[in-house]
């Protein structure tokens, strides 16, 4: 079933990729059982709602570029988007950032098993690395699922979007009545929408949309504000 998946996405997948896709299968599924990674259990779930929604966002292109990307995942929990997309694009650079320790030390682990060494991880608080230096402004993508209600997640993500960089959150249908209340927001953090594209998971399992933000000009210094703050007051 895992072949047959990711045949349908048309990705042209090599047999080493295919191999490392076995593996983080397994892997996975051993980790979740001995620590709670996520909800989701069932090598078919696993599938569908890890691998293959992770890996919907090869549809948009955003992410193959004959220049070598750097890609952040903020709150990438066990490893989701991530790690297939460092197996889909091993000519790009990720960097999968969660305050967690014990997520942090499985996506290593199982980067390493896997190979990979397109990928980084840090155990930080997204609040910390967008003032810092070395890390913001300075990212080609930001990728976000599932990692903070909406006004939260464009403070936190969008201090490290470079200029002409994106933001492409993963998100439910339900954000269409919120991007509308947004707008105001994007623009003061120095983000414009770009594209929004809707997608269905195989088997019913679910719907997912993209939204690409551009970062279009800088973002006010103060933001992202304080730990905590983004999430306790978020921007309205
Ligand atoms: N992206 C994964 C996990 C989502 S759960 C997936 O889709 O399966 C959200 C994750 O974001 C959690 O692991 C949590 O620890 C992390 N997170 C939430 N707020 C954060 C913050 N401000 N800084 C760093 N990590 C954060």
């Amino acid at each position: 079933m895992l072949t047959k998946t990711l045949k349908s996405l048309d990705l042209a997948l090599s047999k080493k990729q295919l191999r490392q896709f076995e593996k983080l299968l397994e892997l996975y599924l051993e980790w979740n059982s001995k620590i709670n990674l996520s909800a989701i259990k069932d090598a078919k779930e696993t599938i569908i709602k890890h691998f293959y929604d992770s890996l919907l966002i090869t549809q948009l292109d955003a992410l193959n570029s004959k220049l070598k990307l750097t890609v952040a995942d903020l709150g990438t929990g066990g490893g989701f988007p991530l790690l297939p997309l460092a197996i889909v694009y091993p000519d790009n650079n990720f960097l999968g950032v969660d305050s967690v320790q014990k997520k942090i030390t499985v996506v290593k682990t199982i980067a390493k098993e896997l190979d990979l060494n397109n990928l980084k991880t840090s155990m930080e608080r997204v609040e910390t690395l967008g003032q810092k230096q070395k890390h913001r402004e300075k990212f080609d993508i930001v990728l976000t699922r599932a990692f903070a209600k909406w006004h939260t997640l464009l403070e936190l993500a969008l201090p490290l979007v470079k200029i002409k960089g994106k933001l492409i959150a993963y998100q439910g249908p339900q954000i269409l009545a919120e991007l509308e209340q947004s707008e105001k927001i994007i623009e003061l953090l120095g983000g414009k929408i770009q594209k929004i594209s809707h997608f269905e998971l195989p088997e019913n399992m679910g719907e997912r949309i993209f939204i690409e933000i551009e970062k279009i000009k800088n973002t006010p210094k103060q933001y992202p504000r304080e730990i905590g703050i983004p999430k306790k007051k978020p921007l309205s």
